[in-house]
């Protein structure tokens, strides 16, 4: 069993890479931000709660958060392994999880923060949003307030892992494979 967390700034890449990598490891994919975005579809009560948060690039409340995180790990009790995107973000996030895991003779083996220039992240969500309707991703102030959110809150979080000896920076900057590649061989590195 390995478990992974995957982070990085809005539009770094997490989300596309997290595709290659559930395949390659066989791991159980949890992003919080497509997990929201389903229940704003179904308009369920936790989506109509989730909804202003997200259409202002704020952070959805910790509570909201960790209970359907923990919902969606519950729901795939014989996974091979975990591929978290998009969380934790907050350092309460990430003590949550830890306790929430060692409960269940589980642990965090490796996160990987994939480093790339806001300059560049901006072009590339506004792209996105060209064609997602992600309302938070066609106005320039709610990209910047994400990347706040990230500065205030979810930047510690290198620190968190880093005392654990877990964290590992992957250059984000180049084409799809390039990133892809890099991941791998931390994820190699790992469970070699
Ligand atoms: P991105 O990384 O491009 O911002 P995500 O799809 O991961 O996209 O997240 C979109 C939005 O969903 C965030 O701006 C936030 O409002 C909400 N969200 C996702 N994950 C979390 C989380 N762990 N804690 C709080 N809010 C979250």
């Amino acid at each position: 069993m390995v478990n992974i967390v995957l982070f990085g700034k809005p539009g770094s890449g997490k989300g596309t890479q997290a595709e290659f990598i559930k395949e390659k490891y066989k791991l159980v994919h949890v992003s919080t931000g497509d997990l929201f975005r389903q229940n704003i579809k179904n308009q369920t009560d936790l989506g109509k709660l989730a909804q202003k948060y997200m259409n202002n690039g704020d952070l959805v409340p910790d509570n909201v958060t960790i209970g359907m995180l923990k919902a969606e790990v519950e729901s795939n009790s014989n996974a091979n392994g975990f591929l978290f995107d998009g969380f934790p973000r907050t350092v309460d996030q990430s003590i949550s999880l830890d306790n929430y895991l060692e409960k269940k003779k589980l642990k965090i083996d490796l996160t990987i923060a994939i480093e790339v220039e806001d300059e560049i992240l901006i072009e590339r969500i506004l792209n996105r949003g060209l064609t997602s309707g992600r309302k938070d991703d066609q106005d320039e102030i709610k990209i910047k307030n994400r990347f706040d959110e990230y500065n205030s809150k979810t930047s510690f979080l290198e620190e968190y892992y880093k005392n654990q000896n877990k964290f590992k920076i992957v250059d984000g900057f180049g084409n799809i494979e390039e990133v892809t590649k890099r991941l791998y061989n931390e994820i190699d590195e790992l469970i070699k």
